[in-house]
């Protein structure tokens, strides 16, 4: 079968690898019909993230389930499948307190033998260990291109809003108008929140928050602080840093409230400054970490299928999976915000 892998930092290449095998009990093996490419694809594109050379990537996935063991419960062979971007053990001291995304045993679709050593989904056919766990039934009507955000970019963009607690009438600001931030902008309004404050230097991105219901505001060019102080009783009940870098964080933190939440969903790396003195005095709970996807799939899938979280509007481009190394030079320049892969 035809796979995507990793080569060289700025270089990929579609090779042949042999189709998986069932090896446990609980694994299923799906014919994928589309795979994403991510924002994280590109940490390892660059090199960021370290991934054995000819190792398959990708970790977002649609597909028919094509084989499954005995211990498969939740899905059937012939069911039209999306898969959440890790796996998890269902029995570690983590899973049992429903802490998916903290699995002592996760592995990471696509991520090499750091992360669990699991080929990847921008491949013809992928092996899905914890299928139980992993996979969701794709729901009626929904396109494989929409379904593959369940499993991860919307369910990161609902666990911003979830895991910060946003209620009804809150005002949210979020950071950052990635794929993930647009969709946190989604979650935000599908979780009642009165007024989302948007806030990024690019004009189209801006522009789609605004079509989700969001109330643009550039970065550079206006002044977010002075704007939202303007639109709100002293800030908003949560800000989100879909970024992830401690100058978004310091923003965030200026932004929300006194006993607000300031919700970090972009992926920090390594130290840095942040004004903790305001953060202490404004008394604001910080909410840190990657999304538990595997808690949230089935909400998310609910939504989506209520049409109350959509994120057709950031599909850009279908390619082939022939074509995936065109794919990631586009995808590198920003010109898209996701990327379908179809074999
Ligand atoms: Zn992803
Ligand atoms: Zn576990």
């Amino acid at each position: 079968m035809h796979a995507v892998t990793f080569q060289a930092a700025g270089e990929v290449a579609v090779e042949e690898r042999p189709e998986p095998e069932l090896r446990a009990p609980d694994e299923a093996i799906v014919r994928v019909e589309a795979s994403g490419i991510c924002g994280s694809d590109l940490h390892i594109y660059h090199g960021r993230v370290p991934v054995e050379q000819g190792f398959t990537i990708g970790h977002e996935f649609v597909g028919t389930v094509l084989a499954a063991g005995p211990a498969v419960e939740r899905v059937a062979v012939g069911d039209r499948v999306l898969g959440c971007f890790h796996t998890a053990c269902g029995t570690c001291v983590a899973c049992l307190r429903g802490d998916y995304h903290r699995c002592r045993r996760g592995r990471t679709f696509g991520h090499g033998s750091k992360l669990g050593d699991l080929p990847g989904a921008q491949a013809e056919q992928l092996l899905v260990p914890s299928a139980n766990l992993v996979l969701r039934r794709v729901p009626d009507g929904m396109a494989a291109d929409v379904a593959l955000f369940a499993g991860d970019v919307m369910g990161t963009g609902y666990h911003a809003v979830a895991h910060a607690g946003v209620r009804a009438g809150d005002a949210v600001a979020v950071l950052g108008l990635g794929p993930v931030g647009l969709c946190a902008v989604q979650a935000a309004r599908a979780a009642g929140a009165a007024q989302v404050f948007a806030i990024d230097t690019v004009e189209e991105r801006l522009a789609m928050a605004a079509r989700f219901g969001a109330t643009p505001l550039h970065l550079t060019e206006e002044d977010p602080k002075r704007a939202v102080r303007g639109a709100t009783d002293g800030g908003v009940d949560v800000a989100v840093d879909a970024v992830g870098d401690p100058g978004p964080l310091e923003l965030a933190i200026s932004l929300a409230r006194d006993a607000g939440v300031v919700s970090g969903i972009g992926a920090y790396a390594g130290r840095g400054e942040v004004p903790l003195g305001l953060a202490w005095l404004k008394g604001l709970s910080l909410r840190l970490g990657l999304a538990n996807v595997i808690a949230h799939v089935d909400r998310v899938l609910a939504l989506m299928q209520a049409g109350l979280l959509d994120p057709a509007p950031l599909v850009s481009r279908h390619m082939k999976l022939a074509d995936a190394a065109e794919a990631y030079a586009i995808y590198d320049r920003r010109e898209a915000l996701k990327i379908v892969l179809e074999p």
